[in-house]
């Protein structure tokens, strides 16, 4: 049996940063490369009907034990990709035993992990993997993909322990928002998934955003200055009303845990022409009707005091909280619970400030809480995976999936 970090520390070799806009699937081929390897590893544990898809998607199945084809097929989903914040290699990884203090990360190049900053003390004592401070380091979701085979691998070695079918499914693009696009949800075949793609294993995420764009453009009318009286519309100020008119707490900067905010994305105009880009995120679906509703309300008003047609907005739904769907099958959530129980984690709710695959796929008909994999601080230099975490969650997986 291969340990976890040996896996995970093979994956991260690998940079599989996505890329905004390409309009392919995967947007980067190192995707394929990883997805490939990934392929042949699912095959070599015994995992069958292994199958990458042209646009990188990885499908396996661990058969039911015999005697156990009637239970609830479940899945396990992790994405492939990672975040183009930062540079995504060649990661220079670094595993050893964290006995509390800063984490020196580039010693020549003086970058530190503080304590203090990064909320370091909890994980006093375990192993933790870092980078030299000058790439992510991939956790986010190489950890996910490094347990969930990890889990099989364990399963396949361990006959004797019952469990119905298991289908294991490794997405691209996931950063960059289309992981859950071109999922074969019907293909897969499963009853009810879970993504490894949480942070800290003590977290069970199943609620996020509800989430739109809006796009307000506005026409101006230029005149010249000097004869401007009645006639000139300022595009550029009227831009500026029209930000001013929204609710100037509920920004990003100023809230947390269930506050929604509107967040303005860019800016850019003149007198004659002015678009302001904004995204609208709220946990609560009648708030998040409410923040949508508002730019429209907005826009009327200023129509009507400059003239029809000056403000014109447009709105695009992004995805929706996973909640609603989550609670008609609340043993999905039980069942989570009592594996990290049994395997002695006290879990809690965290609400993501954020969306998921697993929120797409909750509303394509597959309900699919998301859970830590043991990493953090992700989509930056300064990310982490605890081995020590790794290793208890591809027991929670093994204990997730059997049947008691
Ligand atoms: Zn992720």
């Amino acid at each position: 049996m291969e340990r976890v970090e040996e896996r995970f520390l093979r994956y991260v070799k690998i940079d599989t940063t996505s890329v905004e806009d390409t309009g392919t699937c995967p947007s980067s081929p190192n995707q394929l490369v990883l997805a490939d390897m990934l392929a042949e590893e699912m095959k070599a544990v015994g995992l069958s009907d292994v199958r990458r898809d042209e646009h990188g998607y990885v499908y396996g199945c661990l058969p039911a034990a015999p005697g156990y084809e009637n239970e609830k097929v479940v899945g396990l989903i992790a994405h492939m990709d990672t975040s183009n914040a930062v540079p995504g290699g060649p990661v220079n990884a670094r595993m050893f035993l964290y006995e509390g203090g800063d984490i020196v990360l580039n010693e020549e190049k003086h970058i530190v992990m503080g304590e203090k900053e990064f909320g370091l003390h909890r994980l006093k004592g375990q192993e933790l993997i870092v980078t030299d401070g000058l790439t992510l380091l991939g956790a986010d979701d190489k950890a996910g993909i490094a347990e969930i085979l990890a889990a099989c691998e364990y399963l396949l070695a361990h006959p004797e322990i019952p469990h119905g079918k298991v289908m294991v499914g490794f997405t691209p693009d996931e950063e960059i928002g289309a992981g859950a696009d071109l999922f074969d949800v019907q293909g897969f075949g499963a009853e009810y998934a879970y993504t490894l793609d949480g942070a800290d294993i003590t977290e069970m995420e199943y609620e996020n955003f509800n989430a739109a764009s809006a796009v307000v453009h506005i026409k101006g009318n230029s005149i010249h200055p000097g004869s401007a009286k009645n006639m000139l519309v300022n595009a550029a100020t009227v831009g500026m009303q029209f930000h001013g008119m929204l609710p100037v707490r509920e920004t990003p900067e100023n809230t947390e845990n269930y506050e929604g905010f509107a967040h303005l994305v860019s800016i850019e105009g003149e007198t004659d022409h002015c678009v302001l880009k904004y995204i609208i995120r709220d946990h609560d679906m009648e708030k998040f009707l409410a923040r949508k509703a508002r730019f429209e309300k907005i826009a009327a008003y200023l129509n009507e005091l400059i003239g029809e047609g000056t403000v014109t907005v447009t709105l695009r739904d992004s995805y929706f909280n996973m909640k609603e769907k989550i609670e008609e099958v609340p043993w999905v959530l039980d069942r989570a619970y009592a594996a990290l129980e049994a395997c002695g984690i006290h879990a809690h709710p965290v609400a993501i400030r954020g969306g998921t695959d697993g929120a797409r796929l909750s509303f394509m008909g597959l309900p699919c809480p998301n859970l830590g994999t043991g990493g953090g601080n992700y989509h930056g230099v300064h990310e982490y995976v605890s081995v020590t975490q790794m290793r208890k969650m591809v027991e929670v997986l093994v204990k997730l999936v059997s049947v008691r």
